[in-house]
């Protein structure tokens, strides 16, 4: 095929190209057999009210326990993925499993549970198929997770420019009751118009914005505007890393709504989270910011 004909032609010069190719293809076989193998893990973290350290949202985050190399994090595959597609079966399989784990949550822990939402990260590649609402209202109706309880988070470079067909499927989705999250919000500052444009109702504030606030005053000023600038949409503020008490009293002051970070608790095993929600039955706050 044509990249082997390229190599060929290039010799000897060009034979990294020819292993990175092969080690893309290598990497997407072995991820869609691993997909279908099971071997994906997701994890859970936190995002909480930042007044009161309650847990409203819990994002799942994809692992891939690799038999070999051990539990890899998406850092490690997730760009090959979306590189050849594969983020689309992984995408699903994401889906399916947190909403069948949220749903058994719901039914073991009715009170804690039920009003917290479930969040889950889309690629590019999955918003832009015509088969995505159905793909999505198939394993709700699957796993019985109610929509008006998902979050679908969508990265600034998938909404920056949508078609008329993704507008359409994401407000079909948002009539549903399923809510639309602009993840690393700030990253993609070229065009902010998508925002009257699409039915979003949460806006996460890149890591990148937070680091640094608690100690440096050009950050705390960057940072504020940015929040001021999500505000002024009206939607739901979340910021994103905060790993410093310090860093959670600054945002609050700001009057960012939402936090998640290390700070309050690291993505986890579902198991891990369960005990976290028959904990809440004691004590209803995670920490306090
Ligand atoms: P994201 O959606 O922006 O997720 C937040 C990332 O920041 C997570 O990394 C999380 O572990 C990390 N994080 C959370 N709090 C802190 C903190 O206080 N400090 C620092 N330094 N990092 C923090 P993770 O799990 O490695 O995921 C990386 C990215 O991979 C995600 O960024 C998301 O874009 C992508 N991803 C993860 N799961 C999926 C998935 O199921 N599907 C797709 N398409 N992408 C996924
Ligand atoms: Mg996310
Ligand atoms: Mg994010
Ligand atoms: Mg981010």
């Amino acid at each position: 095929d044509a990249a082997m004909y390229a190599a060929k032609r290039a010799g000897r010069g060009q034979y990294r190209v020819f292993t990175a190719d092969m080690d893309t293809r290598a990497q997407d076989a072995e991820l869609r057999r691993a997909v279908e193998n099971d071997e994906l893990v997701v994890h859970f973290q936190p995002v909480v009210d930042l007044s009161t350290g309650t847990m409203v949202t819990v994002e799942a985050l994809v692992r891939w326990n690799h038999p070999a190399r051990g539990l890899l994090m998406p850092g490690a595959f997730i760009e090959v993925a979306e590189e050849t597609g594969a983020v689309i079966p992984l995408g699903e399989w994401v889906l399916r499993d947190a909403c069948r784990q949220a749903a058994a949550w719901r039914a073991e822990y009715p009170a804690e549970a039920d009003a917290l939402w479930l969040s889950v990260n889309l690629s590019a590649r999955q918003v832009v198929l015509a088969s995505l609402v159905d793909t999505i209202r198939g394993i709700l109706d699957e796993t019985g997770f109610p929509a008006d309880r998902l979050v679908l988070e969508l990265t600034e470079s998938v909404v920056l420019q949508p078609d008329e067909p993704t507008v359409a499927r994401l407000n079909t989705l948002r009539e549903m009751g399923i809510g639309i999250s602009v993840d690393d919000f700030g990253t993609g500052f070229a065009a902010l118009s998508y925002l009257r444009l699409l039915p979003v109702s949460v806006l996460k504030i890149d890591r990148s914005f937070v680091d640094g606030i608690d100690t440096d005053p050009d950050a705390y000023a960057v940072a504020e505007a940015v929040v001021r600038l999500a505000q002024a949409y009206r939607l739901h503020v979340v910021a994103e890393g905060i790993e410093t008490a310090e860093q959670a009293r600054c945002l609050a002051e700001m009057g960012c709504g939402y936090g998640q970070g290390y700070h309050f608790a690291r993505p986890m095993p579902g198991p891990a989270l369960a005990s976290l929600l028959a904990e809440r039955q004691s004590s209803p706050v995670l920490t306090k910011s």
